[in-house]
């Protein structure tokens, strides 16, 4: 089985593609895939500032990297044919970007993401797993979105992803795309580009320099490992069906302000290191999401613990200067 993972050159996707090529993740579940074997790793990838080729593995033979964008459809005509599987990571990610300029948003997350669903039912792809958020259910007071709760994005980010997840759900039903969603949590792990909380406050701390927290600091999020994600990524992909939809949640809720003293702990920091600066527009206080689906269907669990998780991810941007001194210095 060939599949072609795009945007496998950013934070999730490479930790993804990782996974794959090692195949020492099984999935938890016992026997039988409905992908069989992974055999060729085809990562398409614009490589914008968030991606890099070094998140990869360098050197695996079963690992073919394409350098193109996603909306380019003559490129796709030639790459889909043959890819039993295409896992959709590729997206402008970061909703502070988003606000600055909603248009790479829209041409990446809405039009990227047609341009490849028609390329994979021209190629007659198999399975199509498309990765959103949690973010397009909108701000949520209390309680959890299940994945019928209405979409209400308040950030182009959101909406761009809101938008393309209808997008998915109408080349479902209109044409019978085989097309699979995921809407998970915040995620924290290893090769993130440092402009999110976690990367961004770890190697600002660890270079000796201040941290900028939003507003309050009271703004709620469920952090999920990345290989806890990944892990959920390839549940569905092998066992979920096609047109359903799949929140990715079981992370460990917590506020920005506390989430930052575990960073400033873990950096070896003081509190006098946090510098409160004006909210983002539009801040969303809380997001959760009822993951009761993916747990009881197809046998999800998370396993990283989040204690552990959080202090390998600092020890990881401690080991590896080299990959972040740049970007956020
Ligand atoms: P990222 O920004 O780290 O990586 C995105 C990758 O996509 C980069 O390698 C980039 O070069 C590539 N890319 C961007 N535009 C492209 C284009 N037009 N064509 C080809 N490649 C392109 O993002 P991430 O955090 O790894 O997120 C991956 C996916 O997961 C996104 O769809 C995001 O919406 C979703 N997601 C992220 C989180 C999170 O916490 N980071 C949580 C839930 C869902």
């Amino acid at each position: 089985m060939r599949i072609l993972v795009t945007g496998g050159a950013g934070f999730i996707g490479s930790n993804f593609v990782r996974m794959l090529l090692a195949d020492t993740e099984d999935t938890g579940t016992g026997a039988g895939t409905g992908t069989g074997a992974v055999t060729e790793v085809v990562v398409l990838d614009k490589l914008t500032y968030a991606g890099d080729r070094a998140n990869l593995p360098a050197g695996d033979p079963r690992l073919t990297f394409v350098h193109g964008d996603i909306a380019d459809r003559p490129l796709l005509r030639k790459l889909l044919p043959g890819c039993g599987a295409v896992v959709h990571f590729a997206a402008e990610s970061h909703v502070d970007r988003s606000l600055g300029g909603p248009e790479a948003f829209v041409a990446t997350n809405v039009a990227g993401t047609a341009a490849l669903f028609d390329a994979c039912l021209e190629a007659g792809t198999e399975r199509v797993v498309h990765i959103s958020t949690d973010e397009v259910y909108g701000s949520v007071p209390e309680g959890a979105s299940t994945e019928s709760d209405p979409l209400l994005p308040n950030s182009p980010y959101a909406a761009s992803k809101a938008a393309a997840d209808l997008l998915a759900r109408a080349y479902h039903r209109s044409y019978g795309l085989p097309v699979l969603v995921t809407r998970c949590t915040n995620n924290y792990g290893p090769r993130q580009y440092p402009e999110k909380l976690v990367p961004l406050f770890v190697t600002r701390l660890l270079s000796g320099r201040d941290v900028p927290l939003y507003g309050d600091g009271r703004n709620i999020r469920q952090w999920v490992h990345v290989d806890d994600h990944c892990r959920a990524v390839r549940l569905v992909l092998e066992r979920g069906v096609p047109g359903e939809i799949y929140n990715v949640g079981g992370g460990t809720g917590l506020t920005n302000r506390e989430l930052t003293d575990r960073l400033l702990e873990l950096c070896g920091a003081d509190g006098g290191r946090v510098r409160y600066v004006a909210d983002r527009a539009a801040h969303d206080l809380r997001y959760a999401v009822d993951d009761s689906k993916i747990t009881e269907q197809l046998g999800y669990r998370p396993r990283v613990d989040f204690s552990d998780g959080l202090a390998e991810v600092v020890e990881w941007y401690r080991a590896h200067p080299h990959r972040w001194e740049g970007p956020s210095g």
